[in-house]
């Protein structure tokens, strides 16, 4: 039986795009392959439905389905918004059982026959970005984003305040990496790990007086295990990967339990001290379709195992979208 006020909100982004991203051969191809994004929404209509009786109906999770919509889209299958436009039905149909549909755009550009992070040029990022909020806008009145690779600038907090969005959930506090060959990476060194506004002078810094409009919800990090902590150097060194080295790495919700359960465990014991705390995750229909670190079997494997522990420790979990979790800080916020 679960006690009063003893409650984890549970929210998972999805990063909605087509499964195999312009990484490794595809990098020199400026051709979308439609079957890449019919197997992502394949992948995501087999994980709904399979959710529906894996997990009781009091713990069903709510997914925040962040669907892309940018340049590189709108280059490869001629339409910013494809994603939206060609699976409407499907993606409203989740919407109408309570998923939020949010937006997920990256930068790349088309550059010397190949596709290259855009991390740099601020008018080709504004273009890309006003362009693929316009097209998706047509079909679903997004309120939440993720970026691409967690990319964050100044610039580009500037320019998603400006397109109306309330929460962004890119921040990976204490994360930073950059890849070599095509250029993407991000920088969330010194950011905070609970919810923030973040400073016009510094998207990583929390503000009182000189915020910018739009709630920052980071993801929650776990501890990585000691094993796979000594190798990342060697796979970094492999995919020309430079990071500053962490103990600690993004939830993902679709990944092997034995990287979750540390941050499942923190969760339960930040709810036992102060009554309430959130697990922030995300995952890409690509996870879903793997059958080693990543895949369906372990993003349901990790809801049952926290639906347990949350059951033993008689604390209530709570699903929620990105949006329902940023109004319910604004309201909680407004009355302190
Ligand atoms: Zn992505």
């Amino acid at each position: 039986m679960a006690l009063a006020g003893k409650e984890i909100k549970l929210i998972i982004g999805c990063d909605c795009e087509p499964v195999g991203d312009p990484i490794g051969p595809a990098a020199f191809s400026r051709r979308g392959r439609r079957e890449n994004w019919d197997l992502a929404v394949r992948s995501l209509r087999t994980l709904t439905e399979r959710l529906k009786t894996a997990v009781p109906s009091e713990f069903a999770p709510k997914l925040t389905i962040l669907l892309r919509s940018d340049t590189y889209m709108n280059d490869v299958f001629g339409d910013y918004a494809y994603c939206a436009r060609a699976s409407y039905e499907f993606f409203d149909g989740l919407r109408s059982e309570g998923h939020e549909i949010g937006w997920h755009p990256h930068l790349w550009r088309w550059l010397n026959d190949r596709w290259t992070a855009e991390v740099n040029d601020v008018s080709f990022m504004k273009d890309c970005f006003g362009r693929g909020f316009n097209c998706l806008s047509d079909y679903f009145q997004a309120k939440s984003v993720r970026t691409g690779w967690n990319f964050m600038s100044n610039e580009i907090m500037y320019t998603l305040e400006s397109l109306g969005l309330q929460a962004d959930f890119s921040a990976q506090p204490g994360i930073k990496f950059q890849e070599i060959t095509q250029g993407y990476g991000c920088d969330w060194i010194g950011a905070p790990t609970d919810f923030y506004f973040p400073s016009r002078g510094d998207y990583r810094t929390r503000s009182a007086t000189d915020a910018v409009h739009l709630l920052e919800m980071p993801i929650t990090l776990t501890e990585t295990p000691d094993l796979v902590r000594w190798i990342r150097p060697i796979a970094d060194r492999f995919r020309k990967i430079q990071r500053v080295p962490s103990r600690y790495e993004p939830l993902n919700i679709a990944k092997n339990l034995m990287f979750n359960k540390a941050a499942f465990f923190e969760a339960v014991s930040k709810c036992n001290a102060r009554g309430m705390s959130c697990i922030l995750t995300s995952f890409h229909p690509s996870d879903l379709t793997h059958a080693r670190l990543f895949s369906m079997d372990f993003f349901i494997i990790n809801m049952k195992f926290l639906v347990s522990l949350c059951r033993k420790e008689g604390v209530r979990l709570i699903g929620m979208t990105a949006t329902q979790a940023a109004e319910e800080f604004l309201v909680t916020n407004s009355q302190e």
